[in-house]
């Protein structure tokens, strides 16, 4: 199965560019355009599931709002 990921943007930060849109591998982001920031942008969100936590988005962000987290797979014991 691939990893599961998921991101947060800071909607401070966001500025509606599309980078991380365009660059996505699994393009699963979009632009929220039932949401402005606080500084009249429409923020970048996943639009659905299928996030692997890569970070590219994260990378080609030019104001650094995306944090990507990771699912981690704990190890049973056997
Ligand atoms: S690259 Fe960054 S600033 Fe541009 S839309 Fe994505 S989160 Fe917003
Ligand atoms: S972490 Fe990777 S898969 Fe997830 S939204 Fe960002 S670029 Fe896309």
């Amino acid at each position: 199965m691939p990893p599961k990921g998921r991101i947060v943007v800071d909607d401070r930060y966001c500025k509606g560019c599309e980078l991380c849109i365009v660059e996505c591998p699994q393009n699963v982001m979009e632009l929220d355009l039932s949401r402005l920031t606080p500084k009249g942008y429409h923020p970048a969100h996943l639009k659905t599931e299928g996030c692997t936590g890569c970070a590219v988005c994260a990378l080609v962000c030019p104001e650094a709002a995306i944090t990507v987290y990771r699912e981690t797979v704990q190890r049973g014991e056997s």
